[in-house]
């Protein structure tokens, strides 16, 4: 069992991790910037550290300064929550170097899954579904690189091997474009991530954002916590989740479930992650393998009941994963809303010092938010500041409970995007489920 943990991340999800920590008896190292004096866990945490400047760069991206943190304050493990270090192979490795423990997948796995073409290999190895698409990296001789398009048939996706972020990728219409389209994405993936190596997949038209929940120990044994629906986005960033994915039936469920238990048991995955997919027709395509806890973790645990952070502190701790995939059972619905300091309308991100905080609250009402009356928003991180998450027996009770959790939230001095979501909780087509991912951005610009 870990016995003190440095959290190297801020905000909500700082404050998540060290709620769970608090829970196992487990000691709390909190490092922050010097923006970051304020933040709830930083008040909480047993020690405080200030590691730097507001900029991330200097701050919580500072691998010798968080690593020695952890050797001045004797803690046993680190915690990159989402975000920042949390996909940092060589971090990882260096946590690890350095006789910690890295509370996530081995630096091996992160490589793995961080490179697009080789967790797509390993997904096919194991009989997780993909998308169609070339077999690995583009090759340079360009009538292959035609074939393999005219097999895939147009429209076509180049994609960057190691992007990521929603960028190092172009959608091609036709052939005359092809070879022009692949080397500008080539060269802008060599400028943007170093590499200039680009792989080319069917483009999806109308799909949906539905991904896998799994828990592995690395020690042979895994389980998947059910789907999740994050198709409502605007320029790839997730806005409201919800669990189960609407209209997806339950053997399918399943069946999807089942291969990505058995991704991870070959890799020896050690830890929580997620399975992303594409869902079109009534089909599964994975898309990328998130080898961290993501901000959507709640509507996960409101209906499987298990506790994703107490897992991933315990894994890391050495124990064996404390369920089989026949004790979890998935009951009812759960939605969540990103609320953001930012304009409903601009998105310009708004950040400022809250005046008046007022969560909502009741039965089936959690809110995993930082922030309180008097916090001041500093501008230089992700606007996000909290999570409105509900949970119910049906997907249209949890609906209702979230147009009254909104109702009453109150955060006054800054903006932020619950207007957005008081909107988005009434539209017919979210309301009807399952929206394909270009919805909500089609959605704003038809009322724009
Ligand atoms: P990143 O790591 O940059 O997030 P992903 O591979 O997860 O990249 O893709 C990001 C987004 O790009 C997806 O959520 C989807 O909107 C779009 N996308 C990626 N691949 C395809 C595809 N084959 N067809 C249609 N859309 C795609």
């Amino acid at each position: 069992m870990l016995e003190k943990v440095l959290i190297a991340n801020r905000g909500e999800i700082a404050l998540r991790v060290l709620r769970a920590c608090k829970e196992l008896g487990i000691k709390t190292v909190a490092v922050h910037s010097t923006a970051d004096r304020d933040l709830k866990h930083v008040r909480l945490a047993d020690e405080a550290v200030c590691i730097g400047p507001p900029p991330s760069a200097q701050s919580y991206l500072n691998v010798p300064s968080i690593i020695s943190v952890a050797e001045l304050t004797n803690a046993d493990g680190i915690h990159p929550g989402y975000g920042f270090l949390s996909e940092n192979a060589d971090f990882a490795e260096q946590v690890e170097k350095s006789g910690f423990t890295f509370i996530g997948p081995t630096a091996d796995t992160i490589r793995l899954m961080g490179d697009k073409v080789s967790a797509k290999q390993q997904m096919q190895r194991t009989g997780v579904p993909t998308v169609p698409g070339s077999e690995g990296a583009l090759p340079d001789d360009p009538d292959e690189v035609i074939r393999i398009a005219r097999d895939i048939g147009f429209p076509v996706i180049v994609k960057a091997a190691a992007g990521g972020g929603g960028r190092g990728m172009r959608v091609v219409h036709n052939e005359e474009v092809l070879l022009s389209s692949i080397q500008v994405t080539q060269s802008e993936a060599q400028a943007a991530f170093g590499s200039p190596v680009v792989y080319m997949e069917k483009f999806l038209q109308r799909p949906r954002h539905v991904e896998i929940q799994v828990l592995a120990d690395g020690q042979g044994n895994a389980v998947h916590l059910g789907d999740r629906d994050c198709s409502l986005q605007r320029r790839h960033q997730k806005v409201i989740e919800e669990a189960p994915a609407p209209g997806i039936d339950d053997a399918l469920r399943n069946e999807i479930g089942d291969a990505c238990v058995r991704a991870c048991l070959d890799m020896g995955y050690r830890g929580a992650g997620t399975f992303e997919f594409l869902f079109e027709d009534n089909g599964f395509y994975f898309i990328e393998m998130n080898t961290r806890v993501q901000v959507e973790h709640p509507v996960t645990e409101m209906i499987s009941g298990v506790d994703i952070v107490r897992e991933q502190l315990l894994i890391a701790g050495g124990a064996p994963l404390s369920i089989k995939q026949e004790d979890v059972s998935l009951k009812g619905h759960s939605i969540e809303c990103r609320i953001n300091a930012e304009d409903p309308r601009t998105f310009m991100p708004s950040p400022g010092t809250i005046k008046t905080f007022h969560a909502p609250g009741g039965h089936g009402v959690r809110v995993d938010s930082h922030v309180y009356s008097g916090y001041t928003v500093p501008p230089h991180y992700d606007s996000l500041i909290g999570k409105l998450i509900t949970f119910a027996d049906t997907r249209e009770a949890a609906l209702i409970k979230m147009r009254q959790a909104l109702d009453e939230l109150v955060v006054d001095g800054i903006r932020t995007n619950a207007a957005l979501h008081r909107e988005l909780v009434t539209d017919s087509s979210f309301m009807a489920g399952g929206v394909s991912i270009h919805y909500l951005e089609s959605k704003l610009e038809h009322e724009r």
